[in-house]
């Protein structure tokens, strides 16, 4: 016992379960496409996800819908996001191919069909699935400032999966942080996104809510009966507007509504917390859709998120920082791996503070350079998706999900690139990486476009 707060554990040799080139921890869109793109290219790769399935926000926290993977004139998330896009759609139902075939915004989430499609991908693409495993630990050579590998607690005990190349796709930097990288969390004060129960709601009727948006033009009128609602103290103050209904079918809707505040999705009992108070906010929501919205009047919950979705919590102090002028300014980079034409999305840390948004115009997008997904200081380590190294303005943006397929894809491909040989994060060949990049469907603006198609993307430096 040591001053009375903390315990020390007997030294413990633990086994070694497994051994791989590529460890992609955290199974969420970064995951996915990271542990596809690494493995298609050829490293023997294991995606570990706690939970046991595949998705993070979009199946876990039952989020209902992917943003727009197009800046309005054109798809700017293209590869295997939009790869997994399609699936999904061709094997929802003939009513929802009906609905969103053409979509590319705002295409709603069938999450138990979104799962399957996920197992499968991945599965096919060669990598190995251990579901039903926490990271809690990692093993770090100081010398070289290499991850040796990682602890990963499930039920068959305590064992140590040994690996050449890191891929932190956690959401939440966790690896990062017990390797000591730099981070930072929320803003100035600490303030966080607040959170969100997302749910999923059966018995409703979407030509009957279509009816009732006619009468009165669109979403003024559900914006009415929430503030309506909130005057009868029915609702709580804050958001005004249910901003997300993504309907499935016409019976069956995911809801996107209400904020739960002050949680740090690091800290299990603020989790707890707001798990809590989440399904105790969705059940208010359904009372106030049975009985201020037509079409919602027999509504039943089915399923509500597993955890509360989680907006904000840890970013990376990365080679390079995505800052809020390289965002207003669409600067492109000489190591873009990616580009983002999403909003600034930032979602008030108090209920009566506002929202942030800020569009770009039409057909417009900035880089993402690869070194935002280099954490300082350590060799063998990629950090994408929600904590990549960006400010707390730019990460309101970079955040979502179709940005976090295309940042999981270039960490894969860089992680094949450098299992081939041997090299280091920082060693990577930009050029080499680009190149398979756009040669495997990603977009990187019409400059690499241009320059691949050149030369037929057979030149591979
Ligand atoms: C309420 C809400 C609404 C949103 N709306 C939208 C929207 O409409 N459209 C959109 O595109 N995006 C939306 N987003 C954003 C988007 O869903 C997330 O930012 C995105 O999913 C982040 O992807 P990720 O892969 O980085 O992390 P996540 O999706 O969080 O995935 C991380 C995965 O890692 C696993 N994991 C974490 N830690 C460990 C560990 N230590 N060991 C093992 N496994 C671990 C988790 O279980 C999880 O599966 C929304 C988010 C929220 C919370």
């Amino acid at each position: 016992m040591n001053n009375n707060r903390t315990i020390i554990l007997p030294a413990e040799e633990l086994p070694i379960s497994m051994e791989v080139d590529v460890l992609v921890v955290g199974g969420g869109p970064t995951g996915i496409a990271a542990a596809m793109a690494s493995s298609r290219n050829g490293a023997n790769t294991l995606l570990v996800e706690q939970r046991g399935f595949l998705g993070g926000m979009g199946t876990v926290s039952l989020v209902p819908a992917f943003c727009p993977y197009t800046d309005h004139e054109k798809p700017v998330i293209r590869g295997i996001g939009l790869e997994l896009l399609d699936r999904m759609k061709s094997n929802c139902s003939i009513e929802y191919q009906q609905l969103y075939n053409k979509q590319l915004d705002w295409v709603p989430i069938d999450a138990e069909v979104l799962k399957r499609i996920y197992d499968d991908a991945v599965l096919e693409s060669g990598a190995k699935v251990l579901y039903h495993s926490f990271v809690g630990q990692l093993i770090m050579n100081e010398e070289s400032s290499e991850i040796e590998g990682i602890v990963v607690l499930n039920k068959s005990g305590r064992s140590i999966i040994r690996c050449k190349y890191v891929i932190d796709a956690t959401g939440d930097a966790d690896l990062a942080a017990m390797a000591g990288v730099p981070f930072q969390k929320g803003g100035e004060n600490g303030e966080l996104q607040p959170g969100t129960m997302c749910y999923t709601m059966a018995n409703v009727s979407y030509s009957r809510f279509q009816q009732y948006l006619r009468q009165s033009g669109d979403t003024p009128q559900i914006h009415q009966a929430v503030q309506k609602a909130q005057a009868d103290g029915n609702l709580p103050d804050g958001r005004e507007s249910v901003s997300g209904l993504a309907w499935i079918a016409d019976y069956l809707v995911s809801v996107n509504f209400g904020h739960i505040f002050g949680v740090d999705g690091t800290q299990a009992e603020d989790l707890t917390r707001a798990a809590i108070e989440g399904r105790k906010l969705v059940e208010r929501q359904v009372q106030f859709f049975r009985n201020y919205v037509p079409g919602f009047e027999y509504a039943h919950v089915v399923a509500t998120g597993e955890q509360i979705g989680i907006r904000e919590t840890r970013r990376i102090v990365g080679d390079y920082v995505l800052v809020q002028e390289d965002f207003m300014e669409m600067r492109t980079f000489e190591d873009d791996i990616a580009r983002n034409s999403y909003f600034i999305d930032i979602h008030m840390a108090r209920s009566d503070a506002k929202m942030h948004i800020h569009h770009l115009p039409p057909g417009k997008s900035h880089g993402v350079p690869y070194r935002c997904l280099l954490p300082i200081g350590i060799n063998n380590m990629w950090v994408a998706g929600r904590a990549a190294s960006s400010d707390r303005v730019v990460q309101g943006s970079l955040r979502v999900m179709p940005n976090c397929f295309a940042m999981g894809q270039a960490a894969g491909m860089a992680a094949a690139i450098a299992a081939e040989t041997g090299a280091h994060t920082r060693q990577v060949d930009i050029r080499q990486l680009q190149r398979s990049l756009v040669m495997q469907g990603a977009w990187l603006g019409e400059t690499y476009e241009g320059e691949v198609k050149k030369d037929g993307g057979l030149n591979r430096n």
